[in-house]
């Protein structure tokens, strides 16, 4: 079964949805298998989002996900990857369809809820950089 590394970030926690947007995942048949709340260091948030370190908005997006505590968590389903980015919705909450994460939730395109692995290897990459072998069971 194919496992995904999902992020609830800054703007969703300090709004207290986490529950909301769990629940959006249990009802799209994604199983959260572990999940912890911690802060993100500027220098975790860079390295975590080093892809996009030449983005204009890299330094907004690392001190944005250093800002306030998130929620990281691995969820666990058939085609979990493809299935979470469906129910989180387009990058940009204007462009996301009805009923996802970030058409609900987002305030724009920084500030969006959630992130969500986008391929095998990256959520691998991913869950091995917030969760131990012995956190995931
Ligand atoms: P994520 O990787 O967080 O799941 P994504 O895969 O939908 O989101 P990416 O293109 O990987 O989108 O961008 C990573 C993150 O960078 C976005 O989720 C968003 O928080 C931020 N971001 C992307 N584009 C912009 C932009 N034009 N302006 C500001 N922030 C942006
Ligand atoms: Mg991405």
């Amino acid at each position: 079964v194919e496992r995904t590394l999902s992020i609830i970030k800054p703007d969703a926690t300090k709004r207290n949805l986490t529950g909301k947007i769990n629940a959006k995942f249990e009802d799209a048949g994604l199983r959260i298998v572990a999940q912890k709340r911690i802060q993100l260091t500027m220098a975790q948030a860079g390295q975590f989002y080093i892809v996009h370190k030449d983005r204009p908005f890299y330094g907004e997006l690392c001190e944005f996900m250093a800002s306030k505590p998130v929620v990281v968590q691995v969820l666990e389903g058939e085609g979990a990857i493809l299935k979470n980015r469906e129910v989180m919705g387009a990058t940009n909450p204007a462009d996301a369809a009805p009923g996802t994460i970030r058409a609900e939730f987002a305030e724009s395109v920084g500030e969006n809820s959630v992130h969500g692995s986008d391929a095998p290897e990256t959520a691998a990459e991913e869950i091995a950089y917030f969760f131990s072998g012995l956190e995931l069971v």
